[in-house]
């Protein structure tokens, strides 16, 4: 495959072009350029499990910790048939930037565990679970690396790995992991707190480029914890959300989509089929169809080379990691597209993590109302930062946020020095 192909299918080359592209332009030290374009520590293990059919299975799993110059790293754990070293390298990359990008203390980390998920019982997920942590265990901790959801996994599979760090650790340490049940150590708001930002730095991008909220059209791909709150704060807030999506399809209606009906009827069919406020379109349909704003919120790699020329919306908010290729980066910007990358539009989910993590060390929790002002707060100026910083440097949004990013890192690495 030519590098530029692999660009398009491989997270971690995807991560690495952008990042090259904005050390460029910072004019990077090179030592430090070396440093961050390297992980800082890659572990794979492998996880023996008791199948409820009576026979041991062993998967492979990862923790990546990119960079912990800023503080202990932070990042989701996922469960998928797919995950690989490469993509888990690229999400703990991301993280790293994405901490930066909204000037929280943590570092960049990630997990993944190759299992299916869907054909594994709940005893199974459980086992899996805390042996994964066990073997990682020498490596997290609320000050050397905090864990949290990310595809497949959820906050039932926090408190699993909250209780396992525990009993290890002979106390219970909530600040080990985030995204847990709220009776034990979770944040409130956290869980929507992901579509929350994603829906903030919306309303940023259309005051700025002139639009109402009522006559902007929304398509949100994915229908897991970010796009479902983020169509569903965004169709609160007054915009017209008129197509929704997930793997098996979507449902599309011009006139715009009930989305508080589409959340009753998601949660009682699992599916759209047959939902009576719009018509059913595929997956791939969904992205080019015309709307104001799309927010790809479910996986990697959707807009591509392939793609990226029909798509009609004026502004891209990136609630997945990684879903636009480094290729489809220069289609969107000829057509003009205003994109709010990944490791700004995302960061919602993280600044409400660092509060759970805050509020578990401190051992007092806060009011919905003060999460949700904090990180609307810390969204809006990270906004504006980015959309500052691209304008003084003449690039583009994610460009700006890599240097914006690379540049606070870097910083902090100069000030640490290096230990000897
Ligand atoms: P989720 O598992 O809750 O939901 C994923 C959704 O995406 C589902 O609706 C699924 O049907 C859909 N999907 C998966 N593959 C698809 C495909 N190929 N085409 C169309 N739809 C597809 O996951 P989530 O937590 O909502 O995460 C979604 C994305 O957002 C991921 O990229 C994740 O890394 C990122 N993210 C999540 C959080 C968070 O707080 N959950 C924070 C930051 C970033």
């Amino acid at each position: 495959m030519s590098n530029f192909a692999s660009q398009e299918t491989n997270p971690w080359k995807a991560q690495s072009a952008r990042f090259e592209l904005a050390a460029q332009k910072l004019n990077l030290d090179p030592g430090l350029w070396k440093i961050l374009s390297l992980p800082s520590r890659e572990i794979t293990v492998y996880v023996p499990v008791a199948m409820d059919n009576g026979t041991i299975e062993v998967f492979t799993g990862y923790r990546i910790q990119h960079s912990v110059a800023r503080g202990p790293g932070k990042g989701g754990i996922r469960y998928a048939p797919d995950v690989s070293i490469e993509e888990v390298r690229a999400l703990a990359a991301w993280m790293t930037w994405k901490c930066a990008v909204v000037d929280i203390p943590f570092g960049g980390a990630k997990g993944g565990v190759i299992c299916n998920p869907q054909q594994m019982s709940q005893g199974e997920l459980e086992r899996m679970t805390r042996r994964y942590t066990a073997e990682i265990i020498d490596f997290i901790g609320p000050d050397k690396d905090v864990p949290a959801p990310d595809m497949n996994t959820n906050s039932q599979t926090m408190a699993w790995i909250m209780d396992t760090y525990s009993m290890h650790m002979h106390r219970t340490v909530t600040a080990v992991v985030t995204g847990k049940p709220i009776n034990i150590g979770g944040s409130r708001g956290r869980v929507e707190a992901t579509g929350r930002g994603v829906w903030v730095v919306t309303d940023e991008a259309i005051k700025k480029l002139g639009m109402s909220r009522p006559d902007t059209t929304v398509i949100v791909q994915g229908f897991g914890n970010v796009g479902s709150n983020a169509a569903k704060l965004m169709h609160r807030a007054g915009y017209k959300v008129i197509g929704v999506g997930e793997i098996g399809g979507g449902v599309i209606n011009p006139r715009g989509i009930d989305i508080e009906a589409l959340l009753v009827y998601h949660a009682a069919n699992k599916t759209f089929d047959g939902f009576p406020g719009g018509d059913e379109i595929s997956t791939a349909d969904l992205l080019t169809s015309n709307c104001d704003v799309l927010v790809p919120a479910a996986t990697e790699n959707v807009i591509t080379s392939q793609n990226a020329a029909q798509i009609k919306a004026k502004i891209l908010v990136e609630g997945a990691n990684g879903p636009t290729t480094a290729a489809a980066d220069d289609i969107l910007a000829a057509n003009k597209v205003f994109v709010i990358p990944d490791i700004l539009a995302n960061a919602g989910g993280v600044t409400a993590s660092y509060f759970e993590w805050v509020q578990d060390r401190q051992g007092y929790f806060w009011k919905e109302s003060t999460v949700n002002e904090e990180l609307d707060h810390i969204m809006r100026s990270s906004f504006e930062n980015v959309v500052k910083y691209a304008e003084l440097h003449n690039v583009n949004n994610r460009i700006a946020a890599y240097m914006l990013a690379i540049d606070r890192v870097a910083y902090t690495l100069k000030q640490r020095g290096l230990y000897a």
